[in-house]
């Protein structure tokens, strides 16, 4: 909170997990920066970029943490993980590069069986066209508010 009681401001952690080229860094940055790159350089490590995001009037930083997929990051990548509370964890499962609709192997009908099954949200992205990037980041935000409040 700041000096206003009436106030609040929330700080929500939001990891991308994923294999190594599945769009994480890509849906990161046209998110926060509305910006694509054809041949992005494989993420070190870890990196974060923070957006403000309006609801219900609150202002809300959404702290996006970007991860490499690989193997050897796990370590470094599961210090993220923890500290986050299971009760507000909010997942979704998001299918990119829907664009790709010649290069297609699962059915939109798999992955929404899929993400039902574990309890997960599911949305389909292109960070290549925009769809659904900033849908998929405001399901999750939106959602840990609602738990919140
Ligand atoms: P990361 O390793 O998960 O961070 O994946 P990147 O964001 O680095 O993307 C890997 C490759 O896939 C890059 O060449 C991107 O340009 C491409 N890519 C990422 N998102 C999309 C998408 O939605 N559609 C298409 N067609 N290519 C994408
Ligand atoms: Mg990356």
């Amino acid at each position: 909170g700041g000096e206003d009681e009436q106030s609040e401001d929330y700080l929500f952690k939001i990891v991308l997990i994923g294999d190594s080229a599945v769009g994480k860094s890509n849906l990161l940055a046209r998110f926060a920066r509305n910006e694509f790159y054809p041949n992005s350089k494989s993420t070190i490590g870890v990196e974060f970029q923070t957006q403000t995001i309006d609801i219900e009037g609150k202002e809300i930083k959404a702290q996006i943490w970007d991860t490499a997929g690989q193997e050897r990051f796990r370590a470094v990548t599961s210090a993220y993980y923890r500290g986050h509370s299971d009760m507000n964890v909010v997942t979704i499962l998001v299918g990119n590069k829907c664009d790709l609709k010649d290069a297609r192997e699962v059915s939109i009908e798999e992955g929404r069986v899929l993400a039902e099954a574990q309890g997960l949200f599911f949305m389909e992205t292109s960070a290549l066209d925009s769809s659904n990037v900033s849908a998929a980041f405001l399901t999750v935000v939106k959602e840990i508010y609602n738990i919140l409040s």
